[in-house]
């Protein structure tokens, strides 16, 4: 059996990133940029005011100025004042030729064309943003890997771009196995349960902003393998839930099989989750995913949430990890690593109640899950341990 790091490291070195294409700015949040990008003007274009004031050329022994022309923001008139005198100017405006230095017009009086300065504290280039200061023409303005967050679209934009390459969102299924299994909304005859994990692990795509496509089979071999089949020619990630396990009704692996898909790893040495598969099939990647709740969901987060957002460019994948003093003793009986639903404060971390893995509710409350690995047996009070921040 796999320890939990092999697995995450086996899923990495067998996930294909996804291709690039060329997107709208306004299509490509949560994705990554696939290259790096070089601005193609200088940050700001020109010498720009940054307040609403007067502009002339500093010069220490004077301490009035002529005012000879108003600049709006967005004037593109080319304009040149000269020694002695200045220009209305407001923020954003360009700063004229022949200045240097904008006074903010709270300092000043200004008395027919006549401008005062009272300002004591004001130095050569006070309140001009020079053109390039933030950025200049060609510089590195995003290395490749970046997230494209609401700030790096506005980043973008004012680069002037309307397009980038980013690795493609990729489409994924979700195939639900279990005879007991109804969709919510229906109505439960005894030994039936509602269907959650494909609403769940749907949910758990859309925080990658993926919209899988979601198939329910009984547990039935030929059903299962057909349902595979399909799904690997519509997609690029395929997630099985449920019937992963060794009894007489889980066809998932036989069927995984039958569809030629490798089995990189099958069982990881963990609670909850033991039964764990992770394969390929070309560049397509395959989870199977064990059918209790919670189990189910502790593994989308370990493994297939990283393998997505690594296959989308997202070059630290898997969930961030804090090391933080325990706030209770915890006794665990085998040598399995175990994830458990847990609070953190961001100083120290607590283990919930409902550890068991058909337990959602204690998930809900969650925000992180603590990791002990494998062979460590007893945890004090206090104690470092590894805590998995959920997104
Ligand atoms: P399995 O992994 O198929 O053996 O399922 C393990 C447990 O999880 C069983 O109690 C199932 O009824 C339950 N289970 C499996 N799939 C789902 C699902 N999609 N929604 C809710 N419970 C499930
Ligand atoms: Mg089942």
């Amino acid at each position: 059996m796999i320890t939990v790091k092999d697995a995450q490291k086996n899923i990495i070195k067998n996930t294909a990133l996804a291709k690039i294409i060329e997107v709208d700015l306004s299509s490509a949040l949560g994705s990554h940029l696939a290259v790096d990008l070089y601005s193609p003007h200088p940050i700001p274009f020109f010498n720009q005011s940054a307040v609403d004031g007067y502009a002339f050329n500093f010069n220490q022994s004077l301490s009035s100025y002529t005012v000879v022309e108003k600049i709006p923001a967005g004037d593109t008139r080319r304009i040149t004042i000269k020694e002695g005198e200045a220009a209305r100017i407001f923020t954003g405006s360009k700063v004229p030729d022949g200045c240097d230095t904008v006074i903010m017009q709270e300092f000043t009086d200004v008395n027919e064309k006549q401008l005062y300065l009272k300002d004591n504290g004001l130095k050569k280039g006070s309140n001009v943003r020079t053109k390039g200061y933030q950025l200049e023409k060609g510089a590195l303005a995003l290395k490749k890997g970046t997230r494209i967050t609401p700030a790096t679209i506005g980043f973008l934009a004012t680069l002037g771009f309307t397009t980038i390459k980013i690795h493609a969102f990729p489409s994924a299924h979700i195939l639900v196995t279990g005879s007991e299994l109804v969709k919510p909304g229906k109505s439960l005859k005894e030994g039936q349960i509602f269907e959650s994990n494909s609403a769940m692990l749907e949910a758990g795509f859309n925080q990658l902003k993926i919209h899988p496509t979601v198939v329910s089979i009984k547990d039935n071999l030929e059903a299962t393998t057909m349902a595979i089949r399909e799904a690997l020619e519509q997609s690029d990630v395929l997630v099985l839930s449920g019937g992963i396990s060794v009894g007489d009704y889980d066809f998932v692996y036989e069927a995984l099989m039958k569809n030629g898909v490798e089995a990189i790893f099958y069982k990881v040495n963990q609670k909850p989750g033991k039964p764990l598969f992770f394969g390929t099939k070309e560049h397509k990647v395959v989870f199977a995913l064990p059918g209790n709740p919670a189990a189910a969901l502790n593994c989308f987060y370990e493994y297939v949430y990283p393998c997505i957002r690594y296959k989308m460019g997202n070059e630290s994948p898997f969930l961030p990890v804090m090391h933080l003093p325990v706030s209770e003793t915890i006794l665990k009986k085998e040598g399995r690593a175990h994830f458990y639903k847990a609070i953190t404060d961001f100083k120290t971390v607590t283990p919930l109640g409902g550890q068991n893995s058909d337990a959602l509710q204690s998930f809900v409350w969650a925000n992180c899950l603590l990791f002990i690995k494998e062979g460590l047996n007893e945890i004090n009070t206090g104690d470092l341990v590894e805590v998995h921040l959920l997104p």
